[in-house]
């Protein structure tokens, strides 16, 4: 067997191999590339190229891709061999630093939201080279960036890097007003769990909506669901295990950290969590790590769901982005510290991301909102769409206690005091009990569990690195000016937690009471995508997304239309797929078991007396149900035809709320009842029961 220390990162072009194949020379000048952002020289980027390919080959690569996130949701790649023709007739392998650096797709199919109209159809990659090159399927996988020929982001990473860069900027201003002047960068980090269902490959086969849309369009529970709690953390099942194995063994080779696996609360429902890595790395190998689990589940013969909601009626995938705030001498700056004065810095930072949530709900709301995630977040399910910040009691307590000017604890006499007073050591434990808050203060970073698991991360992080990035300016803007430091020190604490301490709830954040408090605190409640969406435009969030550089906004106008247009299409493919099944599959399945019944019922009264009251009760409401069914099939086919002639964006995910939706659901409730009717063999795919407990 080998060894896991052998194997791991043997696909990546990581430091060991730079520093084993490039020039003392070459190897220096990326490093200034990779952690200072230094612009890179064709002849570095050749040599560069050069040393890649050569180590490419040897591990049997013959193409090479540039990778990036467009947004579509899931990644994009056009290989391109390394031949070279040779006037011999033979070939020879190349790769300059030109083609390391910059790509050209033809990039007209990518959604664009108008940015990139199709005459003008040329985006370009360019290499992002703080991701590690890597190998998968014979090909060198380069992470890049994807813009336009004009400079605007027309993917994931792009923004994200912005981002990134803002918090830095105005974190170290920050940092600098407590004295703090050795720093060079400040870095947000992120360890996403990643929820994932399996099911047995034959039986998908048998389901077009799986097919399809990735989750189930029809299915009545199952005699049993998750009510037993048996499953979770549960003994992993044979075949689970060996697949879990190869999917380590996997990401291990590309150098992905994959540290916890354990089974989640639905039956079928699993967890891969990462050891945590700069949010830039995380994005990267979070779509990675997604890619991988549907391959090598396909080599186990299952198919692992990535979807949010592939069963109703059980739980259904989410992604937790655990995030914290570090610098490159690897201090975590959402750590509470040992020192009055690292505390003080501590409750600065805590108060800037508390003010962040609050002010910016709706771009948190809106960055993790798909069609899918919709079916989480505005049902009775957690997270609820309400956000709202868990710091757990004894972090509430403190912040009371400066809020009121009073000793915390009742311990001293004298009020809290800022820069003076060392904090109360917080159990870790008492901060992680809660599993329903949408944001939650997990002890030296925070939990933000809205994430659909099929989201890219990169969204969610791009606006919560944003909105503390803003909220730091706004600290740093007063304290710069202070004459009494640790006077407007405390003042400006003091008021942000009375300003925002709304957002603060650390009940049970699935409790219908807490939404009706959350309405009279002022929280928003976007339900939907068509909801959250639009407010990516409100004024305040354009003025300070493009005031940090992270969107201009053409690309804010651009990202809104590409969302909402990605929620109408991803409906619409479903209402017509659950027609599809309702008219070829569903109604002649249950309309053949009534006429089968039906014929039984007038065979046996051709022989005797029968009433045959069980039969006739029997077909009389499954023909009602066919009857339903027909009609709320009518129905939905009705509304399909009407989607296609709104030609606006708003109105058309609108539409797709109000009456797409509902009209689907009530073709489901019909055939759900049918189903619970029919008999199995009659039934056309396989049911929850097989699907859910089939592996
Ligand atoms: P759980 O949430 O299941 O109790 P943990 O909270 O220990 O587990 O960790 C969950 C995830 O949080 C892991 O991916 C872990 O690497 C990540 N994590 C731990 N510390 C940090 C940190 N300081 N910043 C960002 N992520 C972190
Ligand atoms: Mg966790």
């Amino acid at each position: 067997m080998e060894k896991v220390t052998e194997y791991f990162g043997s696909m990546v072009f990581d430091e060991r191999i730079m520093k084993a194949t490039l020039s003392e020379k070459v190897y220096k000048s990326l490093k200034r590339t990779i952690d200072r952002g230094a612009p890179l020289d064709i002849s570095v980027a050749n040599a560069v190229a050069a040393a890649m390919k050569d180590w490419a080959i040897e591990k049997g690569a013959t193409h090479y891709t540039h990778w990036f996130q467009p947004m579509t949701g899931v990644t994009a790649e056009k290989h391109d061999s390394f031949i070279s023709p040779a006037p011999d007739g033979r070939v020879i392998m190349e790769f300059s630093g030109k083609e390391l650096v910059k790509g050209e797709p033809d990039a007209s199919s990518f959604p664009s939201g108008g940015l990139r109209a199709t005459f003008e159809a040329r985006g370009y990659t360019a290499w992002d080279p703080t991701s590690y090159a890597f190998i998968k399927d014979g090909t060198l996988y380069i992470p890049t960036a994807f813009c336009s020929y004009t400079g605007e982001a027309l993917d994931k990473k792009v923004p994200l890097l912005r981002s990134m860069e803002a918090i830095n900027k105005q974190a170290l201003r920050i940092l600098k007003l407590f004295g703090n002047t050795s720093v060079k960068s400040v870095k947000t980090s992120v360890g996403p769990e990643q929820e994932y269902f399996l099911v047995d490959r034959d039986m998908w086969k048998k389901r077009k909506d799986l097919i399809m849309c990735g989750r189930t369009l029809f299915g009545a529970m199952p005699p049993k669901g998750q009510e037993m709690d048996d499953h979770y953390f549960g003994s992993i099942k044979p075949r689970v295990a060996e697949y879990m194995a190869d999917l380590d063994k996997e990401l291990w080779k590309l150098g992905i950290l994959a540290k916890t696996k354990h089974n989640e609360v639905a039956p079928a429902q699993h967890e891969l969590a990462p050891i945590y890595d700069t949010t830039n790395i995380a994005a990267d190998h979070n779509q990675l790590t997604m890619e991988v689990m549907q391959k090598v589940a396909l080599r186990h013969d299952l198919v692992c769901l990535l979807h949010e909601k592939p069963f109703a009626g059980v739980n259904g995938s989410g992604k937790h982005n655990n995030w914290s705030i570090s610098t490159d001498a690897g201090e975590n700056l959402l750590s509470p510290g040992e020192t009055p004065a690292e505390n003080a810095q501590f409750l600065l930072f805590l108060a800037a991301v508390i003010a962040a949530v609050d002010d910016y709900q709706d771009l948190l709301r809106l960055s993790v909102a798909t069609a899918g995630n919709d079916h989480r977040l505005g049902a009775n399910e957690a997270p609820p769409a309400v956000i709202s910040i868990f710091l757990g009691d004894e972090l509430t307590a403190v912040l009371d206690a400066i809020e009121a000017d009073k000793p915390y604890g009742g311990t001293k006499k004298e009020k809290m005091q800022l820069g003076v007073d060392v904090l109360p050591k917080f159990s870790k434990d008492s901060t992680d009990r809660n599993r329903t808050s949408p944001f939650a203060f997990t002890g030296n970073k925070f939990e933000f569990r809205m994430l659909g698991s099929s989201n890219s991360i990169s969204c969610a992080n791009i606006h919560l690195n944003a909105a503390v990035a803003e909220i730091l300016r706004q600290f740093a803007d007063k304290l710069e000016k202070a004459k009494d430091f640790n006077k407007t020190l405390h003042d400006l604490i003091r008021k942000t937690i009375k300003d925002h301490k709304r957002i603060i709830f650390n009940g049970n954040g699935y409790d219908d009471k807490w939404i009706a408090e959350a309405e009279k605190r002022g929280l928003m409640n976007l339900k939907t995508t068509a909801d959250a969406m639009p407010h990516i435009c409100d004024k305040k969030n354009v003025d300070m997304l493009t005031s940090h550089g992270i969107f201009t906004e053409a690309e804010i106008f651009s990202r809104r239309d590409i969302m909402l247009e990605n929620y109408i299409k991803t409906v619409n493919i479903e209402a017509v797929t659950m027609t599809d099944m309702a008219r070829k599959e569903i109604i002649p399945a249950v309309a053949k078991f009534a006429s089968d019944t039906a014929s039984a019922v007038s065979v046996k009264k051709s022989v005797s007396k029968a009433a045959c009251k069980y039969e006739t009760k029997l077909v009389t409401e499954l023909s009602e149900l066919i009857d339903a069914m027909d009609s709320a099939t009518t129905e939905l086919e009705a509304a399909i035809a009407e989607l296609k002639t709104i030609a606006e964006i708003m109105p058309a995910s609108e539409f797709v709320r109000d009456t797409m939706l509902p009209a689907m659901d009530k073709l489901r409730a019909a055939a759900d009842k049918a189903e619970t009717m029919t008999a199995e063999d009659y039934y056309p795919f396989p049911t929850y029961d097989k699907l859910l407990f089939g592996v």
